[in-house]
């Protein structure tokens, strides 16, 4: 491994991503170095009675990174390799976020350390509502609303809103994003993440000039993000032609059914496997001869060892964190055209804006309406840091962060410092 990727420590990286747009900015040392500190971290223990009837006892983390311009806003993770710097990491990726697409949160994080695929709904259930009640002091409609993320979806949203409420007598829908309809999500939620990595696709095409009718696509993760990415590229006429997850890849030259991939996966547990695809390595679908490449894992993906061999014309970042700062440095001396998580996954905290807006003035907004406001945000968020990347002659990932480290400042400064 080179260099600056021996230590791929998420928060590391975070914090020398805020550290870069300093050198481009007239910002104050002491904000700089009050960004790199999460403001409050919460870890707790959260005994299950597992259904063996024996007692498990989970530990889960809430990090709230920054709340100048709002309230901490980011979700909820489940995986075993969760840790606490990743957490911290992905806490100030909300913040930055946030100001980007200029929607009034600030940033945060939670995880739970577990393994969800080994765990029954039963087990499941009893973990979300212990760790709500552990985090409920901190957490709330104008504390700090969470929402899913890896491995939790609008059932765990759901648990916690009832949770939540229960503790406080009464109904809190607010109080988090992602739920089902049914108890107050927003129509456009589920897929919203994907439409705003889709849309930045199609800006960044027009930047380069480049036509996506018939370009090729490699997805990976085929979750929600990488899921709804596939289907909503398909229809601008893209055709996906790899897909992973973490037990496999699939390429199929002529192009895939990203809804019959989904339901292959949800019969056998994979996408690997899919009738007429060639089964290949995961470290491969970043190589492949692609148009565009949506990483929609985990952190980490593209980094100094495999940069190089990037062949993608696009990347719009689904997940969060997957291109560490060495490999940014040399896609963007490749030419490669990349859209950064903080602006290209923005689409779902914004439609969690949204639904958390509908949720306080109990309006219901329809599906046309909440994607018309999306696509807006998004594509004023693109042009906004496209503008600052020429300007500033960098890379698309350091001209958002000089946007949202500005708009973040300008808050510290109108705000003061209590006491
Ligand atoms: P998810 O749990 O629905 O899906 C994750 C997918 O990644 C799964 O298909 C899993 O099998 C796959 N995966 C795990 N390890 C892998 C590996 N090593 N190689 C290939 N695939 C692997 O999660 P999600 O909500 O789709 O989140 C995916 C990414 O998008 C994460 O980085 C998350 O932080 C980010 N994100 C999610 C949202 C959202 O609204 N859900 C919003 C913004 C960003």
């Amino acid at each position: 491994m080179s260099g600056e990727d021996k230590t791929l420590n998420p928060f590391e990286i975070a914090k020398r991503q805020i550290d870069i747009v300093a050198e481009y900015m007239d910002l104050e040392p002491d904000i700089l170095e009050l960004l790199k500190h999460p403001k409050r971290v919460l870890e707790v223990a959260i005994p299950v009675r597992m259904d063996t009837g024996r007692i498990k006892v989970f530990t889960g983390y809430r990090v709230q990174h920054n709340e100048a311009r709002g309230p901490f806003k980011g979700g909820i993770r489940y995986h075993p390799q969760v840790d606490l710097d990743e957490v911290k990491a992905l806490s100030i990726w909300m913040s930055m976020k946030t100001a980007v697409v200029d929607i009034p949160y600030g940033g945060a994080k939670g995880g739970i350390i577990c393994n969800p695929k080994e765990m029954s709904k039963n087990e499941l259930e009893h973990l979300t509502r212990r760790f709500t009640s552990e985090i409920s002091m901190i957490i709330g409609p104008y504390r700090d609303v969470p929402a899913p993320d890896v491995n939790t979806n609008s059932q765990t949203m759901a648990w916690i809103m009832d949770t939540f409420s229960m503790i406080e007598g009464y109904a809190v829908p607010e109080v988090v994003t992602g739920k089902p309809i049914e108890i107050g999500g927003s129509l456009g939620r589920n897929e919203a993440t994907s439409r705003g990595a889709v849309i930045c696709v199609r800006e960044a095409a027009k930047v380069i000039d480049f036509d996506l009718s018939g370009a090729t696509v490699a997805i990976t993760g085929y979750g929600n993000v990488g899921y709804n990415a596939a289907w909503l590229i398909e229809e601008l006429g893209s055709k996906v032609v790899a897909v992973s997850d973490s037990r496999g890849a699939i390429y199929i030259p002529d192009g895939l059914d990203a809804k019959e991939v989904k339901q292959h996966k949800q019969q056998t547990g994979s996408v690997k496997d899919y009738p007429g695809a060639k089964n290949i390595e995961q470290s491969k679908v970043y190589e492949l001869e692609v148009d565009i490449l949506i990483p929609a894992a985990l952190e980490n993906e593209i980094t100094a060892e495999n940069a190089d061999k990037v062949k993608a014309k696009i990347i719009s970042e689904g997940a969060n964190g997957p291109t560490t700062p060495k490999a940014d440095e040399i896609l963007f001396k490749k030419g490669v055209f990349l859209v950064p998580d903080i602006l290209a996954n923005a689409g779902g905290v914004t439609v969690s804006y949204y639904e958390w807006l509908q949720n306080l003035t109990r309006e219901y907004w329809l599906e046309e309406e909440v994607n018309t406001k999306l696509e807006k945000r998004i594509v004023k968020a693109f042009n906004d840091v496209h503008e600052i990347s020429k300007e500033n002659k960098v890379h698309m990932r350091t001209a958002a962060y000089i946007l949202a480290v500005g708009r973040i400042a300008a808050a510290h400064r109108f705000r003061g410092l209590y006491p």
